[in-house]
């Protein structure tokens, strides 16, 4: 069995290859450089180039190395029709994902950035506490990450909604489906928090007609993708006080240009797209399994939806 593997010279990803020959001591593994077109049965990426799985039609199974796909489908026509695409289904994500909106969601209902303003002005002043019925969270995706997010705020008694694209029936969450249901469920959420895949359905949908629909003083908090975001118009939006404060761990440009004016914005708060990383040993060992099931020909969990886009 032939493996290709490729992954950015940037990325940290590229000293995972011993890991993965570990995993599968069977298979022949080759890092992909280019002109390198020889046979393989699987690819693993992640951020592959173009020529890399151009009419490559013998692969068995593409792999990417993290959750979101945006980046191999925006390879379109490069992508081998009929060859399986298949993501990573948690792999350690879902819990970090958790704890970085649990984080910022009660930060901002305990009011902790305006307490710490105070401290810096040696302020002593008890502000008036939110109401929690008045702090419902609505969550925009309700996959793998989106569920794992709801079931952490949930043991906090935070009123949730949760938006996806087929209609969902979840024990706990006011459940909206489709465009039908976006507007109710904008109107019904103070904090949005995105954890959608990039598609062509969903690129730009945190633009400035969705996000007058929540309620004055709402805060944004996207761990998702940079491109669900109209930047502008969220920056509008904040300055404008109808968004009261963003968290944004994902821009349309990263890392954040130095000139950027959310870097100069107070009630944005910005890390650098840190929110769940990719776990070594939990994704080398998914895709090894998965591998394997392939190999016996069975069908796997995670397979991508390429008209769907995720
Ligand atoms: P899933 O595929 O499990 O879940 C996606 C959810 O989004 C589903 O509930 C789906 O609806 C919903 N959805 C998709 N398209 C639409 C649409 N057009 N309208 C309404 N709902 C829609 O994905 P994951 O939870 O595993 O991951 C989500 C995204 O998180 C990834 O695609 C990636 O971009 C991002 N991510 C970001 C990371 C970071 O570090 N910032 C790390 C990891 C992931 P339905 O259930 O009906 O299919």
């Amino acid at each position: 069995m032939k493996i290709l593997f490729y992954a950015p010279p940037s990325s940290n990803m590229r000293s995972w290859l011993d890991d993965f020959r570990a995993a599968l001591p069977q298979a022949e593994f080759r890092l992909w450089k280019e002109g390198d077109h020889a046979p393989a049965d699987y690819a693993l990426v992640w951020r592959p180039p173009a020529e890399m799985l151009q009419a490559r039609h013998d692969l068995k199974g593409i792999f990417n190395l993290g959750a979101g796909v945006d980046a191999i489908l925006q390879l379109g026509a490069a992508l081998p029709a009929g060859v399986p695409v298949i993501r990573i289904d948690d792999g350690g994500m879902a819990i970090q994902m958790a704890e970085y909106v649990t984080h910022a969601v009660l930060g901002y209902y305990r009011r902790f950035d305006s307490y710490r303003q105070q401290a810096q002005r040696a302020e002593w002043q008890p502000l008036p506490p939110f109401d929690k019925q008045d702090f419902s969270v609505g969550i925009l995706g309700l996959g793998v990450l989106g569920s794992r997010i709801a079931a952490a705020l949930a043991h906090f008694g935070f009123p949730l909604n949760g938006w996806s694209r087929s209609q969902k029936d979840l024990p706990g969450i006011a459940c909206y489906a489709g465009e039908d249901g976006l507007d109710a469920f904008l109107r019904a959420s103070r904090v949005l928090v995105c954890i959608l895949p990039l598609t062509a359905d969903t690129h730009g949908i945190l633009n400035r007609r969705n996000l007058q629909k929540l309620p004055q003083d709402a805060y944004l908090i996207n761990v998702a993708r940079g491109g669900h975001v109209v930047e502008a118009d969220l920056l509008a939006l904040v300055q404008q006080g109808h968004i009261a404060a963003a968290t944004l761990d994902v821009f349309e440009q990263e890392p954040l240009p130095d000139d950027h004016p959310f870097w100069q914005e107070p009630r944005i708060s910005i890390t650098p797209h840190v929110s769940a990383l990719s776990v070594p040993k939990d994704t080398i060992r998914q895709i090894a399994d998965k591998v394997e099931v392939l190999q016996r020909g069975e069908t796997v969990a995670g397979l991508v939806n390429r008209q769907q886009g995720y």
